[in-house]
């Protein structure tokens, strides 16, 4: 067994049917051991494609993307999700929040992104794809082009994998959830981080 699901299965709270919680190795505590795997994974899933820069969203698409863009050897940007006063010429995007039930308007200088650009986006969690879709529509914003999505834990009952995969966007998940019905996980094996 890897050791994302290993960390998924013995750490993972699942709240509900829906929505489990990591907040030891992924979105409060942060396991740098872990991300530095994963970090290597994405690299090595991407190999094959053009990534001059790595999109995630603050705050926990951080860690596992700057683990990545330290492999690739890229700079990593990530959306903003309340607009600072110093954020000058920007692109932003609507994103309703899956887990905290509101609607964010993020936000990336347009100092970070160009239409020179091949884009890796990066999240910890894929659920009904609306950040990385938000995400999406700023690459379109900057005119840059997407080379491809990596996702640390997507959940595959839910549509947004499907979504984006019938859009020809290719998405890479270091581990799929197909089921936490009573709390009892198991994984799509075809997908998983081997
Ligand atoms: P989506 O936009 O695809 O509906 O949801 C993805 C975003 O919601 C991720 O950026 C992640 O922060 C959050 N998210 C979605 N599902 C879960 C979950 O089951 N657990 C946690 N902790 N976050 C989730």
């Amino acid at each position: 067994m890897d050791l994302l699901e290993q960390k998924i299965v013995t750490q993972g709270n699942v709240l509900s049917d829906t929505v489990i919680k990591v907040d030891s190795f992924l979105n409060h505590q942060i396991d740098p051991f872990l991300m530095q795997k994963i970090g290597q994974e994405f690299a090595d899933r991407f190999s094959d494609a053009t990534v001059t820069r790595i999109l995630t969203l603050e705050s926990s698409g951080i860690a596992p993307a700057t683990m990545a863009g330290l492999v690739v050897g890229v700079p990593v940007v990530f959306a903003k999700k309340r607009k600072p006063i110093t954020l000058a010429d920007h692109f932003s995007a609507e994103v309703y929040s899956f887990t905290k039930k509101e609607m964010n308007n993020i936000t990336i200088s347009k100092d970070f992104l160009s239409p020179d650009d091949s884009i890796l986006i990066i999240d910890d969690f894929l659920a009904n794809g609306q950040a990385v879709s938000g995400m999406i529509e700023i690459i379109k914003q900057a005119g840059a082009s997407l080379a491809g999505v990596g996702i640390v834990i997507e959940k595959g009952f839910q549509n947004g994998g499907k979504i984006l995969r019938q859009q020809g966007i290719r998405v890479e998940s270091l581990a799929t959830i197909s089921s936490m019905h009573d709390k009892h996980i198991t994984f799509d094996k075809e997908r998983a981080l081997t």
